[in-house]
């Protein structure tokens, strides 16, 4: 089956699934191999994203690049074209730092169901999926996932999740975790107690995980899980994700953020090499060395001796060292010396500010203005603070939003996008789901937006951006954090990453961008979602 075939089955269920679209008939490839095919495209609202913000109908991809971009291209007769009828095309949109890799390694038939805002979708999207897994085997939602996304501000329970005929774990981010009775029945067989309502007692919810992952998980399971999740972000637009790590477990873990980092890369690099990757992923390096240990660094020392920053092809590359650098100073220091990239994030102002102090401190030694070092979701950002971290070539990432509460008496819990927008600081877009939210990129930029989280509080006070600033954050502006230049806007000479959306995100009411999705996402030339009507 194609992979138009595929997404739509998932999305929109089994009948839209027969129909292939007219125009790009023959260029869905089997999920295999995609294949870059030369291809036009004619009468669209393209938004290149480039550095004027130019608008354009036109676009030709040849060889995996963008290859002309304007109005009246003379487009030569024998390539594909597609006639989108006013559709709204944007660059393919980066995700500059999130924990894809975590949910590409989830036992089970791990199952998204970000772009589902009710519990009666949510079943009936499990119940299809329920079809292509195999009787008895787990259908499991591990991480990204929230209470908030529903309209009922809650998950679904024992007695819904029991439509589903098949075994069902859920943990949410930010809490929450549920079973059906198939799933109960098999977890109190090993001791693992259920509440009625299909939730845990104590600390049941990371034990089931953990047998789940003891019991289910094999170098076939992960890979199936590490492309479907690929698969289901290119329906949402996504060609790029920098993945920013994991906390390491040498053993099935209870946490949801936990993995053996030494080997959860291991599906993803068995895809690429098939030639299967359906989107680019940039992997970082997650360190946690206690500062003063001896001998000092034990691993992050090595890992800088032995191996290499921004190595790999166009599909699937390392970068630097994050979203933890651990060691102290002494790790920033001999991540400077080696010339590598650095991350952390912050969580408050206090953990913002040690940030910046001890990089000043690492760079009147060491220089790192050319390093392009990153701080994520930082939270409230004062001036002063953006002022010093531009003067040390700090780029901040922004976004972690739509599943976050407002701060005391409905304070903004920052960033305070607005001022940062008019900062010469480098800025860029970044979702940090996977564990502890969604990665859903419109449910993020819904939040950057209107300020609100998806239960509909204020959560921005007055920082939210405009539709097109949301945007570039997204694409152009990721291109400094992803450290290369050839994605992130569509213009001559790029790499042919792109979405075509289903709905015109910059005119429509701002409670629809929530469920905004791609109907065409290509990846280097290469289509690898399809659901044209
Ligand atoms: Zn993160």
């Amino acid at each position: 089956m194609g992979i138009s075939g595929i997404s739509r089955r998932h999305f929109l269920g089994g009948a839209a699934a027969l129909t292939l679209s007219r125009g790009l008939r023959g260029l869905s490839q089997s999920p295999q191999a995609p294949v870059s095919e030369d291809l036009a495209l004619i009468n669209a609202r393209i938004h290149t994203m480039d550095s004027t913000n130019r608008v354009v109908s036109q676009l030709l991809i040849r060889n995996g690049r963008f290859t002309a971009v304007g109005n009246n291209l003379t487009l030569p007769s024998n390539v594909r074209t597609t006639n989108l009828q006013g559709r709204t095309v944007i660059p393919g949109i980066i995700d500059a730092h999130n924990h894809i890799v975590l949910v590409g390694n989830r036992p089970g038939w791990h199952t998204l169901l970000e772009h589902v805002f009710t519990i009666p979708d949510a079943i009936a999207e499990l119940k299809t999926r329920s079809a292509e897994v195999p009787r008895d085997e787990f259908i499991t939602i591990v991480g990204p996932i929230s209470a908030m996304q529903f309209t009922e501000r809650r998950l679904p329970n024992l007695t819904e999740l029991d439509a589903v005929d098949r075994p069902i774990f859920i943990t949410a981010a930010q809490g929450g975790s549920r079973t059906n009775s198939k799933g109960k029945a098999w977890f109190e067989a090993k001791g693992i107690m259920v509440n009625p309502d299909g939730s845990f007692a104590g600390q049941g919810a990371g034990v089931a995980l953990q047998t789940l992952r003891k019991e289910l998980l094999t170098p076939e399971t992960r890979k199936r899980n590490a492309l479907a999740a690929l698969q289901y972000y290119t329906r949402l637009g996504i060609t790029t994700h920098r993945d920013s790590g994991a906390f390491h477990s040498e053993t099935p873990s209870t946490g949801v953020a936990n993995e053996n980092t030494y080997t959860m890369h291991d599906p993803f690099m068995a895809l690429n090499r098939e030639n299967r990757m359906p989107a680019r992923l940039r992997i970082d390096f997650l360190h946690q060395d206690p500062p003063n240990a001896n001998p000092p660094l034990p691993t992050l020392g090595p890992r800088l001796r032995n191996s290499f920053p921004f190595f790999g092809n166009d599909w699937l590359k390392t970068g630097g060292i994050g979203e933890f650098t651990g060691g102290g100073v002494e790790g920033l220091r001999a991540i400077a010396k080696a010339g590598w990239r650095a991350e952390d994030h912050a969580l408050n102002l206090n953990g913002v500010e040690t940030l910046i102090r001890d990089r000043e401190t690492v760079n009147a030694e060491i220089p790192i203005g050319q390093l392009r070092w990153i701080i994520s979701h930082i939270p409230a950002f004062p001036l002063e603070l953006a002022n010093r971290a531009n003067a040390l070539g700090i780029g901040v990432l922004v976004g972690w939003g739509p599943t976050r509460n407002p701060g005391q008496n409905g304070a903004s819990v920052g960033p305070p996008y607005k001022m940062l927008m008019g900062h010469p600081i480098k800025m860029g877009y970044h979702s940090d789901g996977g564990d502890i939210t969604v990665i859903n990129p419109w449910l993020n930029f819904y939040t950057m937006i209107t300020g609100k989280n998806l239960a509909g509080q204020q959560i921005l006070g007055d920082q939210n951006l405009t539709r097109q600033e949301t945007l570039q954050l997204a694409t152009r502006a990721n291109k400094w954090f992803i450290w290369e230049d050839d994605i992130g806007s569509i213009e001559v000479g790029n790499h042919a990453d792109l979405a075509v959306l289903d709905r015109d995100v910059l005119t429509v009411p701002e409670e629809d961008i929530k469920g905004t999705r791609s109907l065409l996402t290509v990846v280097g030339g290469k289509v690898v979602h399809n659901a044209l009507p």
